[in-house]
């Protein structure tokens, strides 16, 4: 009989994980108790809380709640302890390369100002990468939640820690408010830079928000864009020009964007050639870490090891690591499919 390959030896890239979202919900507790945040029952019950973000009140409650992990993340040493932990959780899941997502704002107050904090933030990347061998990097996301004036500070800013670390731009928070074009300006000064551009779009809103980060923001990824499979000439258009969508199945039902885990639409994006990358988004909230996204695609939608082994291709190609880093991710790959 055939072995079942194990997904978490699967060579992969993990493109979407966001800073707070990534630590273990252990370590919360922990830090909880430290500084005496009593935190609210959906973050101490073991298990991911119920949320729903199709409305606004849902998706303000999931803010809610990652803000109050956030809070628990104080000093330099809590920091430096997040990262080491996500690259140890991903390293076990498979993971070969790890971009993580951060608002350098949202930590600014706490560690002594915006610059401060994404110095503390690149430190603790750089040496939990030589600690622990995966190979790390940073996309700064700005809050669509602001002004966009505060997000072309941050693009600068990124631009400035280029040779640090950071290799893409972000756009994150909820897809209802603002228009995308209002962050023309500061993906123009990111992508001016070298950074890639890698909003999110098409998760809590259609295809529309997509195609505005293709129009407005020339994005090279797009964060979930799932809802893309509402739309087959958009699909075809992302997949002609190699865009890769940062696919998240866990994620959009424990938000409620999809009911089911069968009803993400990994085949429509897959059969329609659309590159994708399958990721956590905020394990600490939905409860499960990269490999259980490979898993849901093996069990929820018949992706077999040769089809696996290719989203995990897709994931090595869209991400922003060095070609000889890719060369020996797809290698592994084929060695994983090779040993069946
Ligand atoms: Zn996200």
């Amino acid at each position: 009989m055939e072995r079942v390959r194990d997904v978490r030896e699967l060579p992969k890239a993990h493109l979407h994980l966001h800073f707070t979202g990534s630590m273990r919900p252990s370590t919360l507790l922990e830090l909880a108790d430290k500084y005496g945040v009593r935190l609210p029952d959906a973050l101490t019950g073991g298990h991911p809380p119920n949320l729903r973000a199709t409305d606004e009140r849902g998706w303000f409650r999931f803010q809610r709640l990652y803000d109050m992990a956030r809070s628990c993340l104080r000093e330099p040493e809590d920091i430096q302890r997040l990262v080491r932990e996500a690259a140890q959780e991903d390293i076990r899941d498979g993971s070969g390369w790890l971009e993580i997502q951060v608002d350098p704002t949202s930590y600014a107050p706490r560690l002594g100002g915006l610059i401060p904090a994404l110095e503390i933030i690149l430190d603790a990347v750089e040496s939990a990468s030589r600690e622990t061998g995966l190979g790390m990097r940073v996309l700064v996301a700005a809050n669509r939640m602001k002004h966009p004036l505060d997000a072309r500070t941050l693009a600068r800013l990124a631009v400035r820690y280029a040779d640090r670390g950071v290799v893409g731009f972000g756009l994150s928070n909820d897809e209802r408010r603002g228009m995308a074009r209002d962050f023309d300006r500061a993906f123009a000064i990111a992508r001016d830079g070298g950074l890639l551009a890698a909003p999110h779009g098409g998760e809590l809103t259609g295809p529309a928000s997509v195609r505005d980060c293709l129009d407005d923001l020339h994005a090279r990824r797009i964060g979930h864009g799932v809802r893309a499979a509402e739309d087959p000439r958009l699909l075809k258009r992302l997949a002609e020009r190699g865009v890769t969508c940062e696919v998240c199945p866990a994620s959009n039902v424990a938000l409620g964007v999809y009911e089911k885990p069968e009803d993400v639409p990994l085949r429509t994006l897959y059969d329609a050639g659309v590159p994708m990358a399958l990721g956590a988004d905020d394990p600490l909230l939905f409860g499960s870490r990269l490999a259980a996204q490979y898993e849901i695609a093996r069990q929820h939608h018949g992706f077999d090891d040769a089809e696996l082994a290719e989203l995990a291709r897709q994931s090595v190609r869209g991400s922003a690591a060095p070609a000889e880093v890719q060369e020996k991710l797809l290698a592994g790959v084929d060695e994983w499919l090779a040993a069946g």
